[in-house]
């Protein structure tokens, strides 16, 4: 193609409010444009570059037996009151009243979609195992949309939905899709790391995230470099770092620590250190008071909680519960002598003796509390939020933090909405049953920016050749335009036979066309001087590494041939 056939309006600055990378050479390479909040164009380049990716997708999705649907985005309001996500989805969701008064929902994700295409086409056990999917516009009224595509209102995503006989089944899907997606983001040129997540809002039983890492990542990573183990902070287990015996219990003692409410303000007023200490936080669990216990350095991990807890709500109780329950103020308020309230406690009370702990009367706290002397523990659980120096749980290494975007999402869903929306199938044996569900999600979008995270420098983006927009750029720079007409013109067609081509023959400066060529972030360029030409020699020129070679005018063609196969091979599964 030659750069006069196609709109590229390369920019020198970017916008301001771009802070992320992606987002400013997104905009800059002439791929994108803001529309309004959240809402953007693809520019012809960008959209070479997307349907890249979205060809990937596609391949990957069938070879692994999904297939495509062509859903409306449209979607009727019946549907989501049906599995209560009319409610649950909160603001994001955007609801229309069409000229009958009829609620529609513009679709943020298709569960509801596809089992009901499910529950209306398949009832028998031979129609089972089916994976479903489609690579379409998503419509999310985020809060903060920000970082350009990464978090935008309106995105592709490819999300599937499988259906099996059992959980036997759902788990070998399961494995398929997670295959599919390592091999996606291979072949995208992406690093990722899977890292167990938090089932979230649409309740399940396992769940993975595929992260990319990255300092603006929204999410928080928590890894551990010798064995491997991933998680999101949402979810992860850790051990402590120093493991702490039990003392020998000594007499319980009331004392006077008025005003001091905090573990902050009572370390000090007592000169003691916050692992001394019984935090106690009285949550309202599905509008049900519970107390709940941990070591007063640790944090309580509310996403653990409420998950142990299996809580649709959780909040915490607000002061007069509190003084109802517990006859004190908040700061004052322990387990000891508490009754007919659920104690719930983090592991790491366990271990604690002599501990101190309010003592359910204002101004006051005791000490030497010991945990099988003087209070009882309905259910020990683990809700400690993972901290920077903690161990891993299983090989006690130290973790590390990182910061990372979520890419993809594989996700065993079970019966949530097979039950919700009724949907049954004859089994073998003759009895009605629920499908077992799955869904995974790939954001197109999220998926480019997040390559350009991860593949730029200070001049631009750095395609792998398996995502670029073309495999090849010739910057033309001959003065002598007639002379090296038939070079230049033979060497297009050639290429062009077999690859996709940018010409850049413009009448500008050398050093214009090599920026918007290394913004662009084309990973071979055939470079055409008056001087190399005039020897019969032509350059080549490698975006990622910067190495260049001088070819003979009679070989480049194979010589091009062989550097773009053995770049397409770094990528292949
Ligand atoms: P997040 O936690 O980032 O909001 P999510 O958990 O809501 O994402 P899913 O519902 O799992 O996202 O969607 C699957 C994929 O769709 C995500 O992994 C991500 O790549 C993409 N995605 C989700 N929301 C957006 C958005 N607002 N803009 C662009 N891509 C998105
Ligand atoms: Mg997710």
């Amino acid at each position: 193609m030659l750069i006069s056939e196609i709109f590229i309006p390369t920019l020198k600055e970017s916008p301001a409010e771009a802070v992320a990378m992606s987002h400013k050479l997104m905009i800059r390479s002439g791929m994108i444009r803001k529309l309004s909040s959240g809402l953007y164009t693809y520019f012809p380049i960008g959209l070479r570059i997307f349907r890249k990716v979205e060809n990937i997708i596609r391949e990957e999705m069938n070879k692994a037996g999904a297939q495509e649907f062509n859903p409306s985005i449209l979607t009727p309001g019946e549907l989501w009151q049906k599995t209560g996500r009319l409610e649950t989805f909160g603001p994001v969701l955007i609801q229309i009243k069409d000229h009958s008064g009829h609620l529609n929902v513009l679709g943020p994700t298709h569960e509801e979609v596809f089992t009901e295409i499910v529950r209306i086409e398949i009832s028998s056990y031979k129609q089972l195992p089916v994976n479903f999917y489609q690579i379409k516009t998503k419509i999310r009224d985020e809060i903060r949309p920000r970082y350009g595509v990464m978090r935008c209102r309106e995105f592709t995503m490819k999300d599937a939905y499988s259906f099996d006989i059992d959980e036997k089944g759902l788990e070998e899907t399961y494995k398929k899709m997670r295959q599919a997606y390592k091999n996606i983001f291979k072949r995208c040129g992406l690093n990722t790391i899977i890292v167990e997540e938090d089932m979230g809002a649409m309740g399940g039983t396992a769940s993975e995230e595929f992260m990319v890492e990255s300092e603006i990542g929204e999410a928080t990573l928590v890894l551990c470099k010798k064995c491997g183990y991933a998680a999101n902070l949402e979810r992860a287990e850790s051990l402590d770092k120093i493991e702490s015996k039990k003392e020998t219990p000594e007499a319980l003692k009331e004392i006077d620590t008025p005003n001091q409410k905090t573990i902050e303000e009572l370390t000090n007023f007592l000169k003691s250190s916050p692992d001394k200490f019984i935090k106690t936080i009285v949550y309202m669990a599905d509008e049900k008071p519970v107390v709940v216990l941990i070591r007063g350095d640790l944090e309580i991990n509310e996403i653990k909680l409420q998950n142990a807890l299996k809580a649709v709500n959780l909040e915490l109780a607000d002061d007069v519960t509190i003084k109802k329950i517990t006859k004190a103020n908040v700061g004052f308020v322990g387990p000891v002598g508490l009754k007919n309230i659920p104690i719930y406690a983090d592991h790491s009370i366990k271990t604690m003796s002599n501990a101190v702990t309010g003592a359910n009367k204002n101004d006051k706290h005791i000490i030497n509390v010991d945990l099988d002397r003087d209070f009882k523990v309905d259910e020990f659980i683990d809700i400690r939020t993972a901290k920077e120096d903690d161990l891993c749980i299983k090989c006690k290494s130290g973790l590390i933090f990182k910061k990372g975007i979520e890419v993809g999402h594989v996700f065993k869903l079970g019966y949530k909405y097979t039950k919700s929306m009724n949907v049954k199938f004859l089994d073998k044996d003759n009895k009605e049953k629920h499908p077992i569900m799955g869904c995974y999600g790939i954001g197109v979008d999220r998926t480019i920016a997040a390559v350009i995270e991860q593949s730029n420098d200070k001049d631009g983006i750095i395609w792998p050749i398996t995502v670029a927009p073309f495999d090849v750029v010739m910057i033309v720079l001959t003065r002598d335009k007639k002379k090296y007409q038939d070079t230049t013109d033979s060497l297009y067609k050639g290429l062009n036979e077999k690859y996709e081509v940018l010409m850049d023959n413009r009448e500008a400066s050398p050093g214009f066309k090599f920026k918007d060529a290394d913004l662009i972030g084309i990973p071979v360029k055939i470079i055409l001087s008056d001087k190399n030409l005039a020897q019969d020699k032509i350059e080549v020129k490698m975006r990622k590494s910067g190495e260049t070679m001088l070819v003979d005018k009679g070989k480049i063609l194979p010589e091009i041939e062989k550097i773009i196969k053995e770049e397409y091979k770094k990528y292949e599964v």
